[in-house]
């Protein structure tokens, strides 16, 4: 029977407001090994192992491996299907937590435990900077656990994904051997590891290179009428040296207010600067090479305040603001309520019809409410704008040297939508209807989902996913480096099984 929705919804923000959790609470998941962000799946680990060394982790695994032991990895657990949970082995990562910055070399090694606001802080951030970082509360997310699955950021829509960046990792195979790899060295192993979900082995060290940063940054609002020029202009400002990262405003066929029936785009275009000048010399540029119908300022005010205003003239703010800027009008998100989030991957030049569709289908279930939206337009007459980033194609993503990538086939730019519907576990047999719409829509005009997230992929979507190429290839690594068939098993839907 369905419930009385507006009910539904009343209770679901009382329960908000009556839960606050600070972040370290609400994000230090490793007490709560039996479930992950998603708070859907749960199983208990019949063993929990916390290795405090590479050598330990390497021991660990070749143990496992004489013992037939099945294993699974986890490491900041903020992943929503199930990867990182098990009845079996657990391993945990957060203990390994060396980190070297070499300044001469401009590069930053650490282990699998360490998270981005550790290797911001050691870096001397603002000073320098990480070529992209994720966008999540705190900086709280594991690196490595973040290139297990993908890694994207804003900066994504100008250099790439993660999978670019990686300078090398040691990779630990389940018979316990340490291994180099990087685009020269092991170059397989390499490629397959970056958001392969642990199939292969653990990302146990990871360096990436860092670049020297402004203090300041600027963030301009384009608007459109049209979403295809949107698009157009969206391409464009992928190759402007002037743009440092670019974001989406996905309105998913919401009309301007409820007034109008204006539909609009909008682009955040954000750019490091050194002074007030800088600012005014970048407003000028967009405004006299695209063709946006208007032009304001976004403005990261600090890094307390949790969200982000549209003001009416373009002024700098930290760059901290921005990198630690989380949106999420109702605070942190809580642990007691289920995530079954989903991030739906487009081909650029199907954006316009695409998030359409997206929009009705959310619509036809009456979910709205329980997305979490962007914060940027709240004050806009609440009009609904959700997170969403495109990803430009590198040379590497042409040649297909990243097989595993987040990429779509079709189109050399991606933007990912993220739909993200929270709410007490009772509405759970809803939100799936939902997503599983989704789902099968957005394989049916050639878009992906980023996996990280709740899903039940059907065999046939699987293979559209990856290739049965790269399925075979995967696989044939996996025998070579687990030939027993015990590391993260179950990690990538129906793969182990092709
Ligand atoms: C609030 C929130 C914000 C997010 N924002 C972003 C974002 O801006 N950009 C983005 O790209 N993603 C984002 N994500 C997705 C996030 O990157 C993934 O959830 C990812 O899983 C996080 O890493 P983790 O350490 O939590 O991995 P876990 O969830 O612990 O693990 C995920 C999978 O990778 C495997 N794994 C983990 N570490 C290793 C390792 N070192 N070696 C081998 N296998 C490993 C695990 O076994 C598991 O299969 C976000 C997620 C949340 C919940």
């Amino acid at each position: 029977m369905l419930c009385d929705l507006g009910s539904a919804v009343r209770r679901y923000h009382l329960l908000r407001e009556k839960q606050h959790f600070h972040i370290s609470d609400a994000f230090d998941m490793q007490e709560r090994n039996q479930t992950d962000f998603g708070g859907i799946l749960f199983n208990l680990p019949s063993q929990v192992y916390r290795p405090k060394s590479i050598s330990e982790l390497a021991a660990l695994l070749a143990e496992c491996n004489e013992h037939k032991k099945p294993v699974t990895v986890r490491n900041s657990g903020h992943s929503g299907n199930g990867q990182t949970l098990t009845s079996g082995v657990q391993i945990q990562l957060s203990e390994l937590r060396n980190i070297h910055f070499d300044k001469t070399k401009k590069e930053v090694t650490f282990e699998a435990g360490i998270q981005w606001h550790d290797i911001l802080e050691k870096i001397e951030f603002p000073k320098y900077c990480p070529p992209l970082y994720p966008n999540n509360p705190g900086q709280r997310i594991h690196a490595t656990g973040n290139a297990s699955v993908g890694g994207v950021g804003t900066q994504s829509s100008k250099i790439g994904g993660l999978w670019n960046h990686v300078i090398k990792i040691k990779l630990v195979t389940m018979k316990g051997d340490v291994i180099h790899c990087s685009r020269d060295e092991n170059p397989d192993y390499f490629r397959f590891a970056l958001s392969g979900f642990g199939r292969i082995g653990i990302i146990a060290e990871m360096t990436l290179p860092v670049k020297k940063s402004k203090k300041f940054m600027t963030g301009i609002a384009l608007a459109y009428y049209d979403e295809q020029t949107m698009i157009e202009d969206m391409r464009q400002l992928t190759k402007d040296s002037k743009v440092d990262s670019i974001t989406v405003l996905s309105f998913i066929g919401n009309k301007l207010t409820k007034h109008t029936h204006l539909e609009i785009g909008m682009l955040g275009v954000m750019s490091d600067v050194s002074d007030d000048a800088e600012v005014k010399t970048i407003f000028n540029h967009l405004k006299e090479n695209y063709h946006s119908k208007l032009q304001l300022g976004i403005v990261f005010d600090d890094d307390t305040d949790k969200r982000a205003k549209v003001v009416y003239h373009p002024r700098r703010f930290p760059k901290k603001n921005f990198v630690y800027f989380y949106p999420n009008p109702h605070g942190e998100p809580e642990i007691d309520l289920c995530h079954l989030w989903l991030d739906l991957l487009i081909p650029a030049q199907k954006f316009h019809d695409a998030s359409r569709e997206i929009g009705q289908i959310i619509k036809k279930h009456q979910l709205e409410d329980f997305l979490r939206k962007e914060t940027t337009m709240d004050e806009w007459d609440h009009l609904p704008s959700y997170v969403s980033y495109p990803i430009i194609k590198t040379q590497a993503d042409k040649d297909g040297f990243f097989p595993l990538s987040l990429h779509t086939n079709e189109d050399n730019l991606t933007v990912g939508i993220a739909i993200e519907p929270s709410f007490p576990k009772s509405m759970v047999p809803r939100a799936e209807a939902m997503t599983n719409e989704l789902i099968d829509f957005i394989y049916a005009i050639g878009g992906k989902i980023y996996p990280y997230s709740y899903h039940n992929l059907s065999k046939n979507q699987t293979i559209l996913h990856y290739n049965r190429g790269v399925i075979k290839k995967w696989n044939e690594l996996k025998e070579e480096l687990d030939p027993n068939f015990l590391l993260n098993i179950g990690s990538v839907k129906n793969v182990d099984y092709m």
